[in-house]
């Protein structure tokens, strides 16, 4: 943990030193021919082109690399080279002064990439700079990254100053990927493609790291190192065409699949030969490349042609994907064409296009959470109306039996007085059976009107069923119940329901007494007291006694 916080801080602080660095300047005082031997004290010293292996036969793996030093220049006096698969010593004259790895092999992985920085001591007359050299395979014999003699400064900022596209892309990967992390772990929508934009980005964030030259200042491993950054290489373009595969329809899946196992098989020959010991992560490259510039210019086809047929997402995604193969090939080219000093990979900076997919990712997340919310008001306004239909009688529009059910028992769980009136037509059969079902109909609608405006505000009615009916009085005893019945008796009988018949109604009316009592004790008080209007000749309101 200490080691990540050390990492992240120094990028930081890096980031703001990088600008105001002064250009690099050129190492002096290194001249002369490099000369090598295969032994450390026999045989002659034979002239060779630095950088170029040193031609050996058979299985060789040390090698002694001298070149003259001059006294001149105290003040450059630090030593900057990289190392592939290789141990290595120094001496200054006769004397060693810096020593690094194993001189032996070190199975299965090798010694890994990283660079030197090597103070040499004070020191009167010209000499020899000499390097013995221990590589894992003898094609690495006589093979290092340039070498410069600068002041420590100078070397610094050569260092620092080759990290600087990195140190402006990584922070923005890790972000990105961040920010995407939070949006996948949110939706539950495009759960392939989401996983394969975010392996992709995890690949550009950690192989970025690994293209860094102060990772080695914060987490010296440098086979891991070396690997991740030979390698991930391979699995860029697979999975960023994984991320087009899951875009596009199903007419282009073949074409972009068929990319993706060409990709494959280029990944798993690297790998391979890489293990057996050929270099196969370098001697890929021209394959990869090669397949880069025609396999990404097919997808670039492809997903335009997608895109022209109206695919949104691979519009947002094309920008990226096109400006990834483009930076990859310029890549390769620069690679071949050792354009710089230190080879500095273009790619990472495709990320900031990303930040354009990203945001139409998270818009697009935005705008379908917003129709799902709105689809949530929909359908809870439609329970709403179909809870309220559910309640009500088609017929009259009154409040149901249902309705009054769940209504009472909640009443009487509240603890409050009340009142009820159970109201029955008269004779209604008869309506029924002289003037049709239809009429009846009518009479029950015309009835409920009616009784609506005698009814209180604070009163409930409801029907109960058929031609009954309940009032519920709120606080009410059961003489401001029986006085209420009384009016609605009157009302309906002055009320013309049927032109020419007079309609009347019997009112039969309960109060609720208090916890003790129950519904059923309410409703059977209630039906006696209407069964008795009934018997009494109807038209009438009998109160419970
Ligand atoms: P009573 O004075 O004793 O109450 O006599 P009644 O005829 O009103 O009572 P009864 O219970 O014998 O008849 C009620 C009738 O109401 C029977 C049924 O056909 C009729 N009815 C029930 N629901 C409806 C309805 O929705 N529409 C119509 N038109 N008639 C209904
Ligand atoms: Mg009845
Ligand atoms: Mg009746």
């Amino acid at each position: 943990m200490k080691r990540i916080v050390l990492f992240v801080l120094s990028l930081f602080l890096l980031s703001f030193f990088v600008p105001v660095l002064p250009p690099v300047c050129q190492a002096a005082v290194l001249d002369g021919e490099w000369q090598y031997r295969l032994r450390p004290d026999a045989g002659e010293w034979v002239n060779y082109i630095e950088n170029t292996p040193v031609p050996v036969q058979g299985d060789v793996h040390e090698v002694w690399l001298r070149i003259p030093i001059k006294a001149e220049t105290p003040q450059a006096d630090t030593l900057l080279f990289t190392t592939k698969g290789q141990a290595v010593q120094i001496f200054l004259g006769d004397r060693e002064i810096y020593r690094d790895g194993e001189f032996a092999p070190q199975q299965p992985w090798g010694h890994g990439r990283k660079w030197h920085l090597v103070t040499l001591p004070a020191f009167a007359q010209d000499t020899y700079l000499t390097m013995h050299i221990y590589a894992d395979s003898p094609r690495q014999l006589g093979i290092f990254g340039r070498l410069t003699l600068d002041s420590l400064d100078d070397q610094a900022r050569r260092i620092f100053l080759t990290d600087l596209l990195y140190i402006i892309t990584l922070p923005v990967a890790v972000l990105l990927g961040l920010i995407f992390l939070m949006y996948v772990m949110n939706s539950q929508r495009h759960k392939r493609l989401n996983r394969h934009v975010l392996t992709l980005l995890v690949l550009m964030a950690v192989w970025t790291v690994s293209l860094t030259n102060v990772k080695q200042m914060v987490w010296n491993y440098p086979v891991f190192w070396d690997f991740v950054s030979g390698y991930v290489c391979y699995l860029l373009p697979m999975v960023a065409n994984a991320v087009v595969l899951e875009m596009v329809s199903r007419a282009y899946r073949k074409i972009i699949l068929r990319t993706i196992q060409v990709y494959g098989c280029i990944a798993i020959l690297a790998l391979v030969t890489e293990a057996f010991g050929y270099e196969g992560f370098i001697g890929c490259r021209q394959l990869l490349y090669a397949a880069l510039l025609l396999l990404q210019t097919i997808v670039g086809w492809v997903m335009w042609q997608a895109a022209q047929k109206g695919n949104v997402y691979l519009k947002y995604i094309m920008i990226p994907m096109v400006v990834m193969g483009v930076l990859g090939i310029a890549d390769g080219i620069l690679f071949y064409r050792h354009f710089w000093n230190w080879h500095v990979y273009l790619l990472p900076l495709s990320i900031y296009t990303f930040v354009v997919f990203i945001v139409c990712m998270v818009r697009d997340q935005v705008m379908y959470e917003r129709s799902l919310a709105a689809q949530a008001d929909g359908l809870q306004e439609e329970i709403a109306v179909a809870l309220q239909r559910a309640e009500r009688d088609e017929l009259t529009g009154c409040r149901n039996r249902g309705a009054f059910e769940g209504f009472i028992q909640h009443e009487i769980a509240a603890g409050r007085p009340f009142a009820l009136i159970m109201l029955d037509i008269d004779f209604f059969k008869k309506i029924n059976d002289t003037y049709g079902h239809d009429c009846g109909d009518a009479v029950l609608v015309k009835f409920c009107r009616t009784i609506e405006t005698v009814l209180p505000q604070e009163c409930e009615f409801f029907r109960w069923g058929g031609e009954e009916f309940v009032v519920y009085c709120p606080d009410g005893c059961k003489e401001e119940a029986a006085a209420l019945a009384g009016k609605i008796c009157h009302r309906v009988a002055a009320a013309e329901l049927l032109a020419g018949k007079t309609i009347t109604v019997s009112a039969g009316v309960a109060q609720w007494h208090g916890h003790a009592d129950t519904q059923a004790g309410i409703f059977r008080r209630m039906d006696d007291a209407l069964y008795s209007a009934k018997c009494g000749g109807r038209n009438q309101v009998v109160t419970e006694s």
